[in-house]
Order: C-alpha cells, then sequence, then structure tokens
C-alpha cells in the first residue's frame, strides 16, 4: 500500500482537506501554508487542527506535505526581502505544529546572479534561524529543475545545504518532471539515478514524491507538469516508480494539471500499478 495523495485547497480548513483526500482515494496531501503566489497565511484554527489530527490517525494517513509559497525565495537579491521570506519561512515552521510530525517542502531558491554559493549560504542561514525552536517538523528541500538561477537542481547541491544546516530534520522531496527537466534520467535508469541520490544525498533523506510527467525532453530545465502518462516520462516509469522498494512507504504527492476527478482517476491508475 503506497501514499498516494494530491495537492488541495486549504481554504475549508485541515478536516475539510482530510475528507476530500478520502474521497478521492487518498492517503496523503499536499497543501499551501499560504496564498502560493502571495504570502498571507490563513487563519489558525486549533479546533480543526486537533479534529483533521484524530481523523489522520484514524484512518491511517500517511505524512502530510505542506508547501511554502512559490514567491518565497530564501536567496532573494534584497536584503530585505530576504529577511521577509526567512520570516514567512519561521511562520510556517510555527504554524505546522499544529499538524505535527508532518513535512514541510519548499522551493530552496532562486539565486537571481548572486551565484550558487552564495545562494546556498543566504537558504543556510534562513533555515538554520528557522529552524531553531525545533518545531516537530521536518522540512524537505525540493529537487528543481534548475531553471534560471535556480538552486537544487542537482543533488549535490542539496547536499550542499544539508550538510550547512547540520540537522537530521532536513530531507528532500523527490519531484519526478524537475529532476528529469534538470537531467536525471528517471525513464531509461531509475536504479542509477537512486545510487546517485544514496551516493551524494543520502537515502535516509529522501522523505517524499511529487508525481509529475513533464512536457519537455530530458535536461529542458523547463519545469512544466504534464498529466500521469501524457508526458516525457510516460506510464512505464510510473509503473516502475509504484513498485520500487526504495520509495515504499514515502508519500507521493500529484501535482499534475488537473481538477480532483483527474487526481482520484490517476490515484486510481497509480493504484493499479501496483504490485504489491
Ligand atoms: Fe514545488
Ligand atoms: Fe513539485
Ligand atoms: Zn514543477
Amino acid at each position: 500500500m503506497r501514499y498516494l495523495g494530491c495537492h488541495l485547497s486549504s481554504s475549508g480548513g485541515s478536516l475539510a482537506m482530510v475528507r476530500t483526500a478520502q474521497k478521492i482515494g487518498a492517503n496523503t496531501f499536499a497543501f499551501f501554508t499560504r496564498n502560493p503566489r502571495g504570502s498571507k497565511a490563513k487563519e489558525e484554527n486549533p479546533a480543526d487542527s486537533a479534529a483533521a489530527e484524530a481523523a489522520l490517525r484514524e484512518l491511517s494517513f500517511g505524512k502530510l506535505v505542506a508547501h511554502g509559497a512559490y514567491t518565497m525565495n530564501l536567496c532573494t537579491l534584497d536584503p530585505e526581502a530576504r529577511v521577509f521570506a526567512a520570516d514567512v519561512l519561521a511562520d510556517d515552521l510555527r504554524r505546522m505544529a499544529a499538524l505535527p510530525d508532518n513535512y514541510y517542502n519548499f522551493h530552496p531558491g532562486s539565486h537571481v546572479g548572486q551565484g550558487t554559493q552564495t545562494g546556498i549560504s543566504q537558504i543556510v542561514d534562513a533555515l538554520k534561524k528557522a529552524m531553531e525552536p525545533q518545531y516537530p517538523v521536518t522540512v524537505l528541500l525540493e529537487t528543481m529543475a534548475g531553471k534560471g538561477s535556480e538552486i537544487g537542481g542537482s543533488f549535490q547541491e542539496l547536499r550542499d545545504i544539508i550538510d550547512g544546516v547540520g540537522s537530521e530534520y532536513v530531507g528532500v522531496c523527490l519531484d519526478t518532471c524537475h529532476i528529469w527537466d534538470a537531467g536525471y534520467d528517471i525513464v531509461g535508469d531509475l536504479n542509477g539515478v537512486l545510487e546517485e541520490f544514496d551516493r551524494i544525498v543520502g537515502l535516509n533523506r529522501l522523505k517524499a514524491l511529487h508525481l509529475n510527467d513533464s512536457k519537455n525532453v530530458r535536461s529542458s530545465h523547463k519545469d512544466r507538469h504534464e498529466c500521469i502518462g501524457d508526458g516525457h516520462l510516460g506510464l512505464p516509469t510510473f509503473h516502475n516508480i509504484m513498485n520500487h522498494p526504495v520509495l515504499a512507504g514515502l508519500p507521493m504527492i500529484l501535482e499534475t494539471p488537473n481538477e480532483l476527478s483527474g487526481y482520484q482517476r490517476e490515484i486510481a491508475l497509480l493504484r493499479q500499478m501496483e504490485q504489491v
């Protein structure tokens, strides 16, 4: 049994997301901690969080994978904007304590011309500060497509961030579209890519997956998600992913261009691929 889910709207609260997930055959889900393109966070509602927590336990859901706002760039050029982004991160981690022991995934950042090393050290500084209070949440660095000046397009860059922070509460969320667009051949050699990940980052750091097909060819550095089976990854690749022993037990989140009914179909399709 794999943990499969998709991005859900958080506007109705946490318990509503659990119910929606259940309805579409999901047993995990992702949600934006705030407007994905803005910065406004939703109201906190302890009663709703407690009810959601109880429902998650009762339904034996896998860990949830919250997603930080796309606009949060921890290594942006303007120092004031950088402080603001770091404050958003810290506030998100504090809020995640309402649903303890889940994951908080985010895009490491874009260095916008400052250079990879500077970008990495700015990301490390922000994470160290935001993680100081030790909230019960593991942060996940997302593997990126390497679009523009994005950091996280190579396993080594993720390793460098992890080493810089030096905490066991930093993991990785592997996005299938992103690593393909970044150049990793998960179509021809999934085993080889996972071995490389293990060598550089360590499979113990791999905590979640984003399942997306890609509209583009390998190494395109584009980051355009496609529905499962309709892109350059194709169904056999997802079959391999669904049955790879190393990936069993990890929450797998769809971020494909779909409405709820489409997600429901893709979850059913992926579950059919599971052989054990
Ligand atoms: Fe993402
Ligand atoms: Fe993603
Ligand atoms: Zn993407």
